[in-house]
């Protein structure tokens, strides 16, 4: 089969690899639908993954083969799937904190999603896999994981209704917790982003104010919206670290920061760190997603809870993820969402 290998920096190889073989307890998929994650971006262009690696992680497939032992699938069911399982019985399980478990960034797909066909281990069939309505399109099927995500942050976000929230970046990640926060009840969100096109964007999907923090001082425009308060809540979805100490000055007395985003890069930033105390504000991170996610994720998908379709700009093949990851870079492109296909 063939699949998009990470080399190294500027070399991606699509080429032949073996089909991974299934045990009892597994299934392989062929891939439909593979989201371009900035995160696999990130990985990629900071290189803190060692190559030859097959990456991708958001994928929608249809089953091809079935271990002796699964008993609740068949050959020919569309299914959508995620890369990383908890254990449910360590110290970190035990507490809820299921994606810092020991054993969660250790289970993967085999070989990635970046693949002609996955083989989903029992573990995944078990915990993270699950079938899609007809209705619902590859490249739709492929966003629930980031939805899934998302959902994730937004348990620490803690959304009350009536609240503001304020989203800084406008990506993928941006947009869908920026359309969450108002399914859970938020009555203004604020989207921020340099990008007119991801602004425009914003507003098209329903946000109440998207702010060009160039064009506008942040701090002031948020403060006139808010009364002077600040926003209730504010989720970060930039891999710009300086966000931080921004919404530490912004954000309301007793308001919550989600931090949704590597700094791989530049990890160390200032806060004024006095407002923790004085103005009980906390901040906290959120990390990649749990199976109790997941289900959720599907049903705001499958329902056309949010608006997933204005969000994928662009599909791409297998063969040419180098060139996508090279569109989706380049800020002056008007791009969301890529989603990779497989050859037909
Ligand atoms: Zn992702
Ligand atoms: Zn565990």
């Amino acid at each position: 089969m063939k699949a998009s290998v990470y080399y190294s920096k500027n070399d991606i190889r699509y080429e032949d690899v073996d089909i991974p073989e299934i045990g009892d307890g597994d299934m392989l998929i062929k891939m439909h639908a593979c989201g371009l994650c900035g995160t696999d971006i990130h990985k990629m262009q900071h290189q803190t993954v060692i190559g030859p690696v097959i990456l991708g992680h958001e994928v929608s497939g249809e089953i091809v083969k079935i271990g002796k032992e699964i008993t609740h699938y068949q050959v020919g069911e569309r299914v959508v799937t995620a890369i990383h399982v908890p254990c449910f019985n360590c110290h970190y399980c035990d507490r809820g904190f299921f994606t810092l478990c020991d054993q969660f960034k250790k289970t993967n797909l085999d070989p990635g999603g970046f693949s002609e066909f996955i083989r989903i281990p029992h573990l995944h069939v078990k915990h993270l896999t699950h079938r899609i309505i007809d209705s619902l399109d590859w490249e739709r099927a492929a966003m629930i994981e980031p939805v899934a995500c998302c959902l994730h942050g937004m348990k620490s976000a803690n959304i009350h209704p009536q609240d503001t929230v304020l989203v800084m970046g406008g990506g993928t990640i941006g947009l869908i917790s920026a359309q969450l926060a108002a399914l859970k009840s938020a009555s203004t969100v604020i989207v921020s982003d340099l990008s007119r096109f991801k602004r425009e964007l914003a507003l098209k999907i329903g946000v109440t104010y998207a702010i060009d923090p160039i064009k506008e001082k942040l701090e002031t425009r948020v403060a006139e919206i808010t009364q002077g308060k600040g926003p209730d809540v504010i989720i970060i979805a930039a891999g710009v670290s300086s966000l931080v100490s921004q919404a530490v000055n912004i954000v309301r007395r007793g308001g919550r920061i989600v931090v949704f985003s590597p700094f791989d890069n530049i990890p160390i930033v200032k806060i004024d760190a006095s407002r923790l105390f004085r103005d009980e504000i906390s901040i906290v991170g959120t990390y990649s997603l749990t199976p109790y996610d997941m289900k959720e994720a599907i049903e705001i998908v499958e329902k056309n809870k949010i608006n997933i379709k204005d969000m994928i700009t662009h599909t791409w093949s297998l063969s040419r993820i180098s060139e996508a990851i090279e569109f989706a870079s380049n800020p002056n492109n008007d791009v969301l969402k890529i989603i990779i296909n497989a050859e037909k």
